[in-house]
């Protein structure tokens, strides 16, 4: 009896300290920054739909915060990678639909049928398919027809749509109310990607001899800020959403608002001696004595392995500090030396205003995408507003 009430006493402290002890590591998303990069790309391509691509967690800064502060921006559409995300979009309850990006499997076929969640076709495999769930159902289906025009990807290929079309627009039970592609070198080679937007246009103007099309898209975020698509009436804007350009000279580039903070917490301040080895595969040894800070992230968060060794640096009370030494699953270990006040619980920040994530994918020879999906779900993802 009175163990158990001690247990409850117990209990409730711990319940106390627990709502005061912030995480160490986390993820800070600026929702207000996400709508404002939507309104960017709406400028960027005026009188444009726009489909937000949510996929990937939303490019790891929490799809259901995202989903919830976008829908109110009215995108027509939230764009994901396969069916476990739309149903995550689906579960959000908001009006608007997923829209599948890619090729879907046999067997997510039905779901994605039954759910009126948007989706591409790419072979005659998978239309018949499509067509004979929605004529089992007494249905019939809307689809965007996927054109190959250089991604290599999905879709079918400009050369046999003749062959193609006629068979696709006598489905008995699907309909194309849609075309798309997409870009593989929008951010790099203007002659290829000019020549890409060529064959899109000569597809979109052949379909349209025959059927009205109610969605026409082919610009990603790149493509948003780089070209215009005469003939598109929506695009895809997943990165420049989250604030980060994939191109350096765009009049859009400097209007967009990063709206992801990557924060951890100093756990440890020590001087280390001359001559002392700094983390595995002692990598790194001190040359003089070094004040170190010991920092609570590592790869198992997402802050790569590879990062181990670049230059990278992160900012402690407003000064930058050089990362030493291999990163380490949970830990990493970085030159305080520039910061003399500066002790242990303080916020350390690895990606933010001072901090930019395309500076960081240079520096670590890989790109931004890469690095905002690789956050790991150990980071608990904190939004402003709450959501
Ligand atoms: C991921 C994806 C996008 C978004 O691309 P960003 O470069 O991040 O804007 C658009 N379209 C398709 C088909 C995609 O797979």
């Amino acid at each position: 009896m009175t163990f158990l009430l001690l247990r409850k006493q117990k209990s409730a402290r711990v319940a106390l300290v627990m709502r005061h002890c912030t995480p160490r590591a986390r993820v800070e998303v600026d929702l207000d920054a996400i709508a404002h990069n939507l309104n960017v790309a709406r400028q960027a391509a005026p009188n444009t739909q726009m489909m937000a691509v949510v996929k990937a967690d939303a490019y790891g800064h929490g799809m259901e915060a995202v989903v919830r502060r976008l829908e109110g921006e009215q995108p027509v559409y939230f764009g994901v990678a396969n069916v476990a995300e739309a149903r995550r979009v689906t579960a959000v309850g908001c009006r608007t639909r997923p829209f599948l990006l890619g090729p879907s499997t046999p067997e997510e076929r039905e779901e994605i049928a039954y759910s009126g969640w948007g989706f591409t076709i790419s072979s005659m495999e998978e239309a018949e398919h499509f067509s004979r769930i929605a004529a089992a159902a007494g249905s019939v289906l809307p689809a965007h027809l996927a054109l190959d025009t250089g991604m290599g990807r999905e879709g079918f290929l400009p050369n046999d749509l003749g062959e193609s079309l006629p068979r696709l627009l006598h489905m008995p039970a699907l309909r194309i109310e849609g075309v798309m592609s997409h870009m593989p070198v929008a951010d790099e080679d203007e002659n290829f990607s000019r020549h890409q937007i060529a064959v899109f246009e000569e597809c979109v103007h052949e379909i349209s001899r025959h059927i009205h099309l109610l969605h026409v898209h082919l610009a990603a975020s790149a493509a948003i800020m780089r070209y215009r698509i005469p003939s598109a009436n929506m695009a895809r804007p997943g990165l420049m959403l989250y604030g980060i350009s994939p191109v350096a000279d765009s009049a859009s580039a400097d209007q967009l608002r990063p709206a992801l903070r990557l924060v951890a917490t100093v756990t440890l301040v020590r001087t280390l001696p001359a001559g002392h080895g700094v983390s595995y595969g002692r990598t790194f040894t001190t040359t003089a004595p070094t004040r170190m800070a010991t920092i609570g992230i590592g790869y198992a968060d997402g802050w790569r392995r590879h990062f181990s060794g670049r230059g990278v640096r992160v900012s402690i009370r407003g000064v930058l500090c050089p990362v030493l030494g291999r990163v380490t699953m949970d830990q990493i270990m970085a030159d305080v030396s520039g910061v003399p006040e500066v002790m242990a619980g303080d916020e350390v920040e690895l990606i933010g205003p001072s901090l930019r994530v395309d500076q960081l994918a240079q520096q670590a020879d890989t790109i931004s995408w890469d690095i905002l999906t690789g956050l790991g779900p150990r980071l608990p993802r904190v939004t402003h507003p709450a959501s």
